[in-house]
């Protein structure tokens, strides 16, 4: 069953008398279970569904859906499946406490993974959702391999009774269904013959793996589980050249590079990072692969287009890390607006000084940055900082933080989407997510 959290307006739904509350039972005689059923099953054209209104009344509604026309309910969000692993490097077990709950919620869920591209470790799976993912073609999905040797993934997975990994791809990718996959490599766990072996399994599963990723180990100050080796600058640098030399190969034999070294594995290792071209139509930018070439095409390609702000100061915010590669953008956009910009890194509070990222940045950092400025007039904020509800990860919240400091404050992606419309410095929310 799924309830409805909302009737969209001179809707299918609306019509039917549908409300929010209401329990949305079965399709056509299937139990409707979650989410996906209720995607896949509302599929037809014609449609008997069984509901529970919010007052008891149980109705059944006969619906001819014109071809097109969606049924125009939202629903309650799902419960998520919980993770089964207790990995070492899990960020979540890296955590300071007494965070939202929600944070702390170890979500591995194939039907996320489909639906949002979270990525899952497919650990979980029961033969029924084996099935699930087949019948309705849940493809491509994101998967945490890490390893493919089924020994060296038990251990990186902390769980003796992790299922063997290229058994499970290969039972779906033989119906079909393709795969992005993700190693987080641990120096001495997953690096050298470990990895080559587990690229090369990959490899072996021809177009069903469509990219794999390379991201290093991310550690805050309270990763308290981890006994791992660091990731340094010299293995950084071995995983990148690794990475290089599978996508020589890929390119010869497949077109494209294949296996991606991240962002942030590229910035360990002190190399420069590939063009945007390297990365094809950037199939893991979610995943911090390819950010920093997007960033850097923005910018070259539409500076020119931004508005004059000659004279307007403007702090930019950043995570340590980014920090270097900023200046050639910022004097980009300087030299066709004639702002100046005045570049702000920030180490994490939350998280300790391992933390660079500037997407993981918390409000107390950006108060901390921007209290009491007199030398800018306005300032940009990584927007990753800020989730939907324009909560920080510390609870701190966008609003209140702007309110605190005497100078606007505006979350951005990439400079251009609030600099080409000035005045959203000046808005009180954040519009550029829809505007990007
Ligand atoms: S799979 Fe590992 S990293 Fe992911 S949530 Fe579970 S324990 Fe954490």
């Amino acid at each position: 069953m799924v309830r409805v959290s909302r009737v969209q307006p001179d809707s299918i739904a609306a019509e039917l008398g549908i409300e929010p509350g209401t329990e949305l039972r079965t399709v056509n005689g299937r139990d409707v279970v979650d989410f996906l059923d209720w995607e896949f099953l509302t599929a037809d054209d014609e449609l008997v569904i069984e509901a529970r209104l919010p007052n008891g009344e149980d109705v059944i509604y006969d619906v001819e859906r014109p071809e097109g026309e969606a049924m125009g309910v939202d629903l309650e969000p799902p419960t998520i499946r919980r993770c089964a692993n207790r990995c070492e490097f899990c960020f979540i077990e890296g955590l300071p406490k007494g965070l939202r709950k929600s944070l702390y919620i170890r979500d591995d869920d194939y039907r996320l993974s489909f639906a949002y591209g979270n990525f899952a470790t497919l650990s979980n799976l029961k033969d029924r959702d084996f099935e699930r993912i087949l019948e309705y073609r849940l493809s491509p999905l994101y998967v945490s391999v890490h390893a493919t040797p089924w020994e060296a993934r038990k251990v990186l997975l902390n769980n003796p009774k992790v299922p063997d990994v290229v058994a499970q791809m290969r039972r779906l990718a033989d119906g079909g269904i393709q795969f992005h996959a993700q190693m987080v490599v641990v120096p001495g766990l997953n690096d050298g013959a470990v990895l080559e072996q587990s690229l090369a399994d990959l490899w072996a599963f021809g177009d069903a793996v469509i990219s794999t990723a390379m991201v290093p180990v991310g550690l805050t100050q309270f990763s308290h589980l981890y006994t791992g080796k660091t990731m340094d600058k010299p293995k950084a640098l071995e995983l990148v050249e690794t990475a290089e030399r599978w996508a020589v190969r890929a390119h010869r034999e497949r077109g494209h590079a294949w296996v991606y070294g991240s962002d942030e594995l590229y910035l360990l290792a002190g190399r420069d990072l590939p063009d945007i071209g390297y990365y094809g139509d950037l199939p893991q930018i979610e995943n911090g692969v390819g950010s920093v070439a997007s960033l850097r095409h923005r910018v070259r390609t539409e500076a020119a287009s931004l508005p004059w702000l000659g004279g307007l100061r403007v702090g930019v915010v950043t995570g340590m890390s980014m920090a270097p590669l900023m200046p050639e953008l910022l004097e980009q956009i300087s030299a066709a607006t004639g702002a100046q910009f005045v570049l702000i890194p920030v180490e994490n509070s939350l998280f300790g000084p391992t933390t660079t990222t500037a997407g993981l940045l918390v409000g107390a950092d950006i108060r901390r940055a921007l209290s009491g400025r007199t030398d800018i007039d306005a300032a940009l904020i990584p927007a990753e900082t800020i989730n939907d509800a324009g909560l920080f990860l510390d609870e701190e919240t966008f609003a209140g933080v702007r309110a605190s400091l005497s100078v606007p404050v505006q979350p951005s992606y990439d400079f251009v989407d609030v600099l080409r419309d000035p005045e959203q410095l000046h808005r009180d929310v954040a519009p550029v997510a829809a505007a990007r």
